[in-house]
């Protein structure tokens, strides 16, 4: 895609945002029915896209994709009319005679640019808060998961007007050409890395972004903690997706005195979940691509493999893997691990622990399991992190109520449910003043008139 095809797209969706459409709320309702219909009726397609891609199986792709996305397109037609609404806000006795009041904006044609791990969800997800706040999209799908970019731009074709609601499909160079334009907002998700690139061309235009990056997301098993119940939910959360899942738990802490209780009960819970056998089980997923196949696989030579550790290179499918004996200093600590390999690391002191995350990069997620309310609340006030669990992995996420995203390099802004209306709006504060009457003090003359008095 060369600039000027690039600059058509943008100015064909500029034009159609000018004509004033969008801003009804009739029009957004009526597109977020559209996308909802749309994601209905190609539902086999989007199915077997997710299984070419990554192995996902059906029950996967509706529970951590396509089910999603329904959620979250329900709850915005649910609360559309309502989060449009302006906002009345109080006026200083200073400002006597006027109201004031907030009213909400969309920012007008905006890029939404996905990664590849849940290829649809990371795509729509943002989209449909797009929509909703009266913003035009072009989306540009990962190309790492070439047959869900394909369906994307197929089905979004054939529902929208693309001077409203379009595909870019393509690799690094399509992005980076689209990062050359002038957007009204660019939402993205991805790797710590490229957000940096999306944010340095950002600023060429003072173009407002969103980030929703990565990071290593601990998980602190407490000596009081449920120690069964939490292997159960730590395994689900790390091995959904095999381990590629933003907020999957990175890694483990875990109290001495419960370490080997631990480490037991997650093989159960492996073999419960996945089989004797995972690389034979048709519906475990596969790692999205050689390079990181590779990369994951000589992790494998890092501490002691207690848990599983078999590949399949043809397949690209590594087995879920628990790892002890790690130190910081092994090669799968110096970066997030995305893939479904666990190293579990022990402690003594809880405070110990958290005086080293607050030294660390701030994480997407933290999980803590532990029974005393005192400890939970001292872990989630002193450890910094975009948002997690008390007694749960992945959990918070699917509560539209509770804003998602990280911080620092983790990330900043975030959506869900409403967030992501409020993340696509500008926020225009209108002050209406009085006619009938006019304050004196406020002008030089009034001051000085009193002040000779
Ligand atoms: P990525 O950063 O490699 O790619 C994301 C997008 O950026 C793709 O569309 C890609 O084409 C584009 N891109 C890649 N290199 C580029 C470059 N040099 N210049 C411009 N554009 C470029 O990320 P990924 O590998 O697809 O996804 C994995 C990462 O995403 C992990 O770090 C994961 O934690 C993170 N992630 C975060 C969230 C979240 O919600 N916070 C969700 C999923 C994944």
């Amino acid at each position: 895609m060369g600039t000027i095809e690039a600059e058509k797209i943008i100015n064909r969706q500029r034009n159609f945002f000018q004509t004033g459409e969008t801003l009804a709320y009739e029009f957004r309702k009526q597109k977020l029915t559209a996308l909802k219909d749309m994601l209905k009726s190609y539902k086999k397609e989007i199915y077997q896209a997710l299984k070419n891609d990554l192995n996902k199986s059906e029950y996967e792709a509706l529970t951590t994709e396509l089910g999603f996305l329904h959620t979250e397109i329900d709850f915005a037609l649910k609360h559309l009319k309502n989060w449009m609404k302006s906002e009345k806000t109080e006026t200083p006795v200073t400002h006597k005679g006027s109201k004031s009041y907030i009213q909400k904006e969309p920012y007008g044609v905006t890029l939404v640019m996905a990664p590849w791990n849940y290829p649809l969800q990371l795509a729509i997800a943002p989209a449909i808060g797009a929509i909703a706040a009266g913003n035009t999209v072009v989306m540009k799908p990962s190309e790492l998961t070439q047959s869900t970019s394909a369906i994307l731009a197929d089905m979004i074709r054939a529902t929208f007007d693309e001077g409203y609601f379009t595909v870019v499909e393509g690799a690094k160079d399509v992005s980076q050409q689209l990062l050359e334009q002038r957007w009204d907002y660019i939402f993205f998700t991805g790797s710590t890395n490229v957000g940096k690139i999306v944010m340095e061309k950002a600023s060429k235009h003072l173009t407002p972004v969103t980030l929703e990056l990565g990071g290593k997301s601990p998980v602190i098993v407490d000596k009081d903690a449920k120690v069964d119940l939490a292997a159960k939910r730590i395994v689900w959360g790390k091995f959904t997706n095999a381990g590629q899942t933003c907020v999957a738990p990175d890694y483990v802490y875990v109290h001495e005195k419960v370490k080997l209780k631990l480490l037991r009960a997650m093989k159960k819970h492996i073999q419960s979940f996945y089989g004797k056998k995972p690389l034979q089980n048709e519906d475990y997923v596969r790692i999205v691509g050689k390079d990181h196949f590779d990369r994951l696989h000589a992790f494998l030579a890092d501490g002691d493999i207690v848990h599983g550790g078999n590949v399949n290179d043809e397949k690209l499918s590594i087995e879920p893997t628990i790892l002890d004996k790690i130190s910081w200093d092994d090669a799968l600590m110096q970066d997030e691990i995305f893939g479904p390999l666990l190293p579990v690391m022990t402690f003594r002191s809880l405070d110990d622990v958290i005086g080293e995350m607050k030294q660390m990069e701030k994480p997407l997620a933290l999980y803590y399991f532990g029974e005393t309310e005192q400890k939970q609340r001292h872990v989630m006030t002193n450890v910094p992190f975009g948002g997690g669990c008390i007694n749960d992995t992945l959990y918070h996420l699917a509560n539209p109520h509770l804003p998602f995203g990280g911080i620092g390099n983790s990330g900043m802004g975030a959506y869900h449910g409403k967030y992501s209306f409020d993340t696509f709006s500008h926020r225009k504060s209108i002050l209406k003043q009085t006619t009938k009457f006019d304050i004196p003090f406020r002008y030089p003359s009034g001051r000085l008139s009193k002040a000779i008095v």
